[in-house]
C-alpha cells in the first residue's frame, strides 16, 4: 500500500452502528476529532429492527432507525466527521496505520476503532440465495409488510427468530417457527409472547432441507431431524434468523480472532492484539450482542484509544526531551 499523499487522522472509527457512534461521541468529546467511516449499512443492525424496548431511557421503547438517528445526530453535534464509504483493506504492520477507503483513497490513523458489527447468517442453501428478495429475507421489519394475509415461516430459535415471528403476525395469516431443536434459545419473555400468539406455531426438531420455487418462494422442504422424514410446507415467505457473522474479514491477516471471526480483545478492555487498534460491539462480542452492550463497549474503546494516544504521545515527548538533553551536552 502506498501511503504518500494520505489523509492523516488521530482516530478513525470503522462502522456507524451503536458501538461506532458511541465511540465517536466519546472520542469527539475527548477532542480526538474522529473520522467515522459509515460502511455499507450505516446504523447497523438496529436500522432493521422495529421497536427497541430494552434500550434504557425510553419508557415506551423507540424505533431502531430513530434511535440510530439520535446516535448519529449526537455524534455529529460534537466534532465528529461522518463519511460515507467502506474500508476495503488495512495495513496494521506499522504506525500510523494505513486504511484504504472504497479501494482507492488512502487514510492514515494513529488509532483505529473497529466497530464493523455483524451480518445475518444464512442457511447456505443454493435456492436461498437465488430467492433472496423474492420470498427469502433476513429482516421481518424490512419485508414483513409484503406478506399481508400470507403464510410465512421463520427459521431459528433465538430472540431474533421470535422477534421476527411476532412482528410478522401483524401482517401474515399464520407464522411458523421452524427450529432444529425442541427447546428455544430465546429469552423467557419472548417465549411467553410467542406461545400466547394464536397466529404463531412451532415446528420442532426440524430443519429446512430445501427452498422451493422458480421465480418466487412457493414452499419449504422440511426434514424432521430425528426421523429424517420429509414434508413440504407451503409458505410465501421465509425469514432466516439463525444468528450473525462478525464483519471482520479484512482484519484477519492482522488481528487475533476466534474461529468464527470474533476479534479477541483483552479482558476488561477493547485492546486487540495490535497496540493502537481497538475493537468494540458485535465485531468482538459473541456473548451479549445487545445495542446497549455495543454502545458500552464503544465508549470503552474511545476511552482506551484516548488513554493509549496520551501515553503514546507522552512517550514520544519524553523521547524527544531525552534526545534533546543528550545532544545538549
Ligand atoms: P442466537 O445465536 O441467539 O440464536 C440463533 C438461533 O438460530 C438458535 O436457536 C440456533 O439454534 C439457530 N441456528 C443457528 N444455526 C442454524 C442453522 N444452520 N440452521 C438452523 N438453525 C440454526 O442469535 P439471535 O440472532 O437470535 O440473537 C443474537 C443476540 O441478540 C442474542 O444475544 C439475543 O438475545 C439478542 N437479541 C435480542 C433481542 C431483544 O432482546 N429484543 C432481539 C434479537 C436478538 P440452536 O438453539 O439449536 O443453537
Amino acid at each position: 500500500m502506498n501511503a504518500s499523499n494520505s489523509e492523516h487522522r488521530s482516530t478513525i472509527i470503522i462502522g456507524a452502528g451503536a458501538a461506532g457512534l458511541t465511540a465517536a461521541i466519546y472520542a469527539a468529546r475527548a477532542n480526538l476529532k474522529p473520522l467515522v467511516i459509515r460502511g455499507p449499512k450505516p446504523g447497523g443492525q438496529l436500522v432493521t429492527t422495529s421497536n427497541v424496548e430494552n434500550y434504557p431511557g425510553f419508557i415506551n421503547g423507540i424505533l431502531g432507525p430513530e434511535l440510530m438517528r439520535c446516535f448519529e445526530g449526537q455524534a455529529a453535534r460534537f466534532e465528529t466527521e461522518l463519511r460515507q464509504g467502506t474500508i476495503t483493506a488495512v495495513d496494521f504492520s506499522q504506525r500510523p496505520f494505513h486504511l484504504i477507503l472504497d479501494r482507492e483513497k488512502s487514510l492514515l490513523a494513529d488509532t483505529v476503532i473497529i466497530a464493523t458489527g455483524a451480518t445475518p447468517r444464512y442457511l447456505g442453501l443454493e435456492n436461498e440465495r437465488r430467492l433472496l428478495g423474492r420470498g427469502v429475507s433476513s429482516c421481518a421489519t424490512c419485508d414483513g409488510f409484503f406478506f399481508q394475509e400470507e403464510e410465512v415461516a421463520v427459521v431459528g430459535g433465538g430472540d431474533a427468530a421470535l422477534e421476527n415471528a411476532l412482528f410478522l403476525t401483524r401482517f401474515a395469516n399464520h407464522v411458523y417457527v421452524i427450529h432444529r431443536r425442541a427447546r428455544l434459545r430465546a429469552s423467557k419473555i419472548m417465549q411467553q409472547l410467542a406461545f400466547n400468539q394464536s397466529k404463531l406455531s412451532f415446528i420442532w426438531n426440524t430443519r429446512v432441507k430445501d427452498i422451493l420455487g422458480d421465480d418466487e418462494l412457493e414452499g419449504l422442504l422440511l426434514e424432521e431431524v430425528k426421523t429424517s422424514k420429509t414434508s413440504i410446507l407451503p409458505v410465501k415467505g421465509l425469514f432466516v434468523a439463525i444468528g450473525h457473522q462478525p464483519n471482520t474479514e479484512i482484519f484477519k491477516e492482522w488481528l487475533e480472532m476466534d474461529e468464527e471471526g470474533y476479534i479477541f480483545t483483552q479482558p476488561d478492555s477493547t485492546y486487540t492484539s495490535v497496540a493502537g487498534v481497538f475493537a468494540c460491539g458485535d465485531a468482538q462480542d459473541r456473548v451479549y450482542r445487545q445495542a446497549v452492550t455495543a454502545a458500552g463497549s464503544g465508549c470503552m474503546a474511545a476511552i482506551d484509544a484516548e488513554r493509549w494516544l496520551q501515553s503514546h504521545h507522552r512517550t514520544a515527548v519524553s523521547l524527544v526531551q531525552e534526545i534533546t538533553v543528550r545532544f545538549s551536552y
